[in-house]
């Protein structure tokens, strides 16, 4: 029967964080009716709140860079305001 101090190491290899960093995108509702600069369609709008964020094990420890725009439903497009 072999004993030791390796399970302690094992433990040890085992254990590691679960660290994200990206970018929350949060849909605020309908924005206004726009025709896009760049697919030239008019459409409405979705207004999206957008931010920098930091979580470890999915909680947000970190948030930053927070801003308000509207993305063109059909290419993407984004103007911010
Ligand atoms: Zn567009």
């Amino acid at each position: 029967m072999v004993s030791g101090g390796t399970n302690e190491s094992a433990y040890a290899d085992a254990m590691f964080f679960l660290f994200g960093y990206g970018t929350k995108r949060q849909y605020l509702g309908d924005g206004h009716t726009r025709t896009c600069p760049r697919c030239h369609n008019t459409t409405q709008w979705r207004r999206l709140r957008e931010s920098k964020q930091v979580t470890v094990f999915f909680v947000p420890v970190a948030r930053w860079n927070r801003r308000q725009f509207e993305e063109c439903g059909i290419c993407g497009t984004v103007v911010e305001g």
